[in-house]
């Protein structure tokens, strides 16, 4: 299927590693132009050279913390009348809700909550003069079922989808899309840092959480960077001009609900 994005350009943030490199990578195989954004530059310039070379497509790199207004200016000027939007941070830490205090929630609902809003606020007016424009979140399963270890993380991401919810219906009209795409669990370096977590809780071994894990998951494995990659890119394609605020869960059938 020719996804019709040829040619386009996209700010992916986050991009350097796991599920931001496969939404760069799986846009970048579709002809878009990228913006790309970590904090550190050694693996963003990496994923930029390997995608230049295998997709011959531009890529400009800017090494910045996208959750700081300074990081999110940088961004903002790069990606200047970009088509497409993939907003994505790390995620917060685990812990027990009795660990979090006011600066803890600060610091989760600017990553992951106001700094995606931020730019959605910044680029999309330039998209809707255009009258063509695409916003993917990367978010978590964890809107659909709350993981309790990861409070932080089911408190931000559950504002962003509550305002993603009623602007994309404000934008839709000048032909923006904007969606949520919430990851289960997936094969990067995320997944590992969750599993040592519990692996150091339960005095288990790694392999141990992880077959443990992939045993709660219909699919019996972890997700792909490449598999969400692809999602990512139909969400932006030509065809998914009729998905508005959606909240559109890959989880290898992990979450346990009938919608
Ligand atoms: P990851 O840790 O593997 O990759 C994170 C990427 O983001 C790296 O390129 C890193 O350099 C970059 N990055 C992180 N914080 C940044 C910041 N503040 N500014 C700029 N760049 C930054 O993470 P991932 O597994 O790809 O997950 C992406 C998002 O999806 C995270 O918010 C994560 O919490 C969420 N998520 C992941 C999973 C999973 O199983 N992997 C499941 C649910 C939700």
């Amino acid at each position: 299927m020719d996804l019709g994005l040829n040619g386009k350009r996209a700010l992916v943030c986050a991009s350097s590693k796991g599920l931001g490199l496969g939404c760069a990578r799986a846009l970048a195989a579709e002809g878009v132009n990228l913006v790309m954004n970590a904090r550190g530059t050694e693996a963003l310039e990496a994923a930029a050279a390997q995608i230049r070379e295998d997709f011959g497509v531009d890529v400009v790199t800017v090494a910045c913390d996208v959750s700081t207004q300074d990081g999110q200016a940088a961004l903002i000027k790069a990606g200047e009348g970009v088509d497409i939007l993939v907003n994505n941070a790390g995620g917060p830490p685990p812990g027990m809700w009795t660990d979090w205090d006011r600066d803890d929630f600060i610091a989760a609902l600017d990553a992951n909550m106001l700094t995606p809003i931020a730019m959605i606020k910044a680029l999309v007016p330039s998209m809707m003069e255009r009258g063509w424009g695409r916003v993917v979140n990367i978010t978590s399963q964890s809107v659909k079922a709350p993981i309790p270890v990861l409070g932080l993380s089911n408190s931000a991401r559950a504002g962003l989808t509550g305002y993603v919810a009623g602007t994309s219906r404000q934008v839709a009209g000048a032909g923006v899309t904007i969606n949520n795409l919430l990851p289960g669990i997936h094969a990067t370096d995320r997944a590992t840092s969750l599993d040592t977590a519990v692996s150091s809780q339960q005095g288990i071994s790694m392999q141990e959480a992880k077959v443990n894990r992939c045993a709660s998951i219909p699919a019996g494995r972890y997700g792909t960077a490449e598999e969400f990659g692809a999602t990512c890119a139909f969400l932006c394609s030509q065809h998914a001009g009729f998905i508005i605020g959606q909240n559109v869960l890959l989880d290898g059938g992990g979450v346990n609900s009938t919608m």
